[in-house]
């Protein structure tokens, strides 16, 4: 049977169960748009994906095919197998009603990836506060070396971009069509994504 591809509206985030030595495909169909992705261990949810300890551990920023990304507690959670864009962000949080309202001026704010994967985790008993920096597929955040200053650009996924993560433990995964205009060139769109 071909595995489900699921669709991601814009501006929503939905939740799934994977079991170790499974793989997650996120697609991006329309191209320039971003999907966060979270991850706990589905038999502690205390259990967390750590941008800080992955970025430690890789001694860089940008993070592609054969890296680990780590959990608060430092065992491996994902790995990424498989990735055709090369730029994705993990040091930056999840959009949301605060993005919104304190870079935007958005004085009736959408919930954004925080609200939307609050909303598609609470199912499995994790909090809001439990949310931690999402590992941004596609997200460009260039960073000038010398001042540190960062900004936020058009991701560099083309039409039918993907990338590819096995998981290394069983894990409840958060995964988004990302909601923040300045992320995604100024178009909200859709992301697609299959578990085999
Ligand atoms: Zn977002």
């Amino acid at each position: 049977m071909r595995p489900e591809l699921v669709r991601i509206a814009p501006r929503t985030g939905t939740a799934f169960t994977m079991k170790a030595g499974q793989t997650l495909t996120v697609i991006d169909p329309e191209g320039e748009q971003v999907a966060d992705l979270l991850c706990f261990n589905a038999n502690d949810v205390a259990e967390v994906l750590s941008s800080g300890r992955t970025l430690d551990y890789a001694s860089r920023i940008y993070l592609t095919t054969g890296d680990p990304l780590y959990s608060n507690r430092s065992n491996v959670m994902l790995e990424i197998v498989e990735d055709v864009v090369g730029r994705h962000d993990f040091l930056l949080t999840p959009c949301s009603k605060d993005t919104f309202r304190i870079i935007y001026g958005d004085t009736d704010p959408h919930q954004g990836c925080f609200g939307n994967l609050a909303q598609a985790l609470a199912p499995y008993d994790i909090k809001p506060d439990a949310i931690p920096v999402a590992f941004n597929c596609f997200m460009n955040v260039p960073i000038d070396g010398t001042t540190g200053a960062i900004s936020v650009l058009p991701p560099l996924s083309k039409p039918g971009d993907y990338m590819k993560f096995r998981a290394r433990m069983d894990l409840i995964v958060g995964l988004t069509a990302c909601s923040a205009l300045q992320s995604n060139n100024g178009r909200l769109k859709l992301i697609e994504c299959r578990v085999e």
